[in-house]
């Protein structure tokens, strides 16, 4: 037996919403008994993506990022709906029964990552199957990784050690590790935040390229050139730590200035004086 799991390449994502249409396409309005209801004609997102914009202008990244169920091993939906409503298959996936969980919407609040919707119509919670009902007739992925464009969604048996699920699953994320819930749907290039500036030259009113910008701070220097646009970037950084930027040129006064990653931080123009 399979043990499904799925990854979510941030870096590969380009926000095309093909995943999210599909499922639409698939569920709305369209029941398989056994597995779920059919998913009403609006209102609902079994997958969303969610466009993150960061920094500030001028310097601003949008990051798109699909959420659907987790299918946790330490599901607090499971542990938390009566009459064993919701309950996971001997191949991981979680599945909420379209029979015993009618009436019981406070099964929506049991999901910390809010994946699970209320069909007010059927009165039944509901959320993402991984298309169980098609992976049970031999498809060996579910719509949205078929649908997905750009391979950032990458689906497969965790336990087979040729898959290149198992291979990535090993350095992969859980979108919140501190919910602890042993999620098999994690992600890969999750952003860390950025601090960028820009350089120039107060003399000349010119972009300052190829000057030394060091970042100190979380225990360890990093150094950088900025571009001919003067421009420089540390990325990957973790969320909110205190740095100290340091910018160096010949023959002009050294700057230095404080950063926080809080947010992501673009520090503006730093000019430089002789
Ligand atoms: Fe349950 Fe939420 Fe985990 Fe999905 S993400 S298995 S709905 S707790």
């Amino acid at each position: 037996m399979a043990r499904y799991g799925m990854i979510i390449d941030i870096n590969k994502c380009v926000g095309c919403y093909n995943c999210f249409l599909t499922c639409r396409e698939e569920f709305a309005g369209n029941e398989y008994p056994g597995y779920t209801a059919a998913q009403p004609m609006s209102g609902q997102n079994w997958i969303r993506v969610i466009e993150k914009e960061r920094g500030k202008y001028p310097r601003v990244k949008v990051t798109y990022m699909p959420v659907t169920c987790m299918h946790c091993e330490n599901a607090t939906c499971i542990k938390m709906a009566k009459d064993g409503a919701v309950y996971r298959r001997s191949d991981g996936i979680v599945i909420i029964d379209p029979v015993k969980a009618k009436g019981q919407k406070e099964i929506v609040q049991t999901c910390p990552y809010r994946v699970i919707e209320w069909n007010e119509e059927a009165q039944l919670p509901q959320k993402c199957i991984l298309c169980a009902h098609l992976l049970d007739q031999g498809e060996k992925v579910p719509r949205c990784v078929e649908s997905c464009p750009s391979g950032a969604l990458i689906f497969g048996d965790m336990d087979d050690p040729k898959s290149e699920i198992s291979r990535l699953m090993a350095s992969a994320e859980a979108l919140h590790p501190e919910y602890d819930m042993e999620e098999r749907v994690k992600y890969v290039g999750l952003p860390g935040k950025f601090i960028a500036g820009t350089v120039v030259y107060g003399d000349v009113d010119e972009c300052a390229g190829n000057v030394k910008v060091t970042l100190s701070g979380n225990g360890k220097d990093k150094t950088t050139q900025t571009n001919e646009f003067g421009d420089f970037e540390f990325g990957g950084l973790p969320d909110n730590t205190d740095y100290m930027v340091k910018v160096e040129a010949k023959n002009y006064s050294s700057r230095q200035m404080h950063a926080n990653t809080i947010t992501d931080a673009y520090l503006g123009v730093i000019t430089l004086s002789k």
